[in-house]
């Protein structure tokens, strides 16, 4: 038999999963009362879940679903997050390939709906929610329906998942500029408004998101428009989760070898010289105990920090 103080506590956690009290977080986490917003009925919160390492979620995401009634979540949202969720309702709307997304307004009807019946809701996407997450537009919609929101920020994956890799976004040696590209429109087709001869032109590292279905277009219309085939690309699949796979290649040969090495979409692909930082700053192989395979990939012979 627990002695008594376990008994109780025990009986107080199961009390509360029953009734599903509310607990924001200011009992357990040393930050000032205030910063912990109630997630109040009649609300949605829109929220990024970052790119799949529970870990990465932001404390105000893990306040929001120790308050939420409903959480309505997207298909990269991890398990282990949701766990988090308590006693609320898990409602799963994912849309996955860039298939016709008829479905969205009725996503965004829906939260409307949850938030009238007085719901506590939370809206949670992968990654960050204004990234590529047509987070905007279930915004937009619920504030045209007259539902009041709050927008949780997230880690998202063409950032986090390349730190995870070993890809530093921007590197001073490298570039100036990042340009982030979705690989297709709500259609499924490369986006028309892309001028990609623009983009090879002007853009020192691209990061793609969604972009395996058309990567053999994207990456010949970056060569027709002068960019180098042996510049570095790196695919990164299932970025910060145990089982991430990072491929490294070339402008010219990034077909072949992400076929040859079976990459699969969800993937972010990285364009330009950052990639090769990866050879000194793959972290995560260091865990495994390997050795940094160059010490100075970008070969600039004089120390990191030197001017
Ligand atoms: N809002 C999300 C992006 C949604 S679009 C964000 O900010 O990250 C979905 C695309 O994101 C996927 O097709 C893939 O390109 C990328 N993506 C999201 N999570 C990923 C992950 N864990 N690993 C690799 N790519 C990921």
């Amino acid at each position: 038999m627990p002695p008594i103080t376990k008994r109780v506590s025990l009986a107080l956690y199961s009390l509360q999963r029953i009734f599903a009290i509310k607990r924001p977080m200011s009992d357990s986490l040393p930050l000032t009362k205030n910063a912990w917003p109630e997630l109040r009925p009649g609300w949605v919160w829109l929220c990024g879940a970052g790119p799949g390492d529970p870990g990465l979620l932001t404390l105000h995401g893990l306040n929001a679903l120790r308050q939420a009634d409903v959480v309505v979540y997207d298909a990269l949202v991890g398990k282990d997050i949701l766990s988090w969720a308590g006693t609320a309702e898990l409602i799963y709307a994912g849309k996955r390939g860039g298939k016709p997304s008829a479905k969205q307004r009725d996503i965004s009807l829906h939260l409307v709906e949850l938030a009238r019946a007085g719901k506590r809701v939370l809206r949670l996407k992968g990654g960050d929610p204004f990234v590529f997450g047509r987070g905007g537009e279930e915004a937009q919609t619920l504030v045209q329906h007259g539902v009041p929101i709050r927008i949780i920020p997230g880690i998202s994956a063409g950032i986090g998942g390349l730190a995870y890799a070993g890809i530093p976004v921007t590197h001073r040696d490298v570039n100036q500029s990042v340009t982030f590209v979705t690989g297709h429109d709500q259609t499924g087709d490369t986006p028309g408004s892309l001028d990609w001869r623009a983009i090879a032109q002007g853009s020192q590292v691209i990061v793609i998101y969604m972009g395996m279905k058309h990567i053999a277009q994207i990456t010949q219309q970056l060569m027709e428009s002068g960019r180098s085939p042996s510049e570095p690309v790196a695919f990164v699949t299932s970025a910060t989760l145990d089982h991430q796979n990072v491929v490294e290649s070339t402008l010219g040969t990034a077909v072949d070898d992400a076929k040859a090495a079976g990459i699969e979409p969800p993937a972010i692909i990285c364009i330009g010289r950052s990639v090769l930082m990866r050879q000194v700053l793959d972290w995560q192989s260091f865990e495994s105990g390997a050795a940094p395979r160059n010490l100075d990939p970008l070969d600039r012979g004089r120390p990191a920090e030197s001017a």
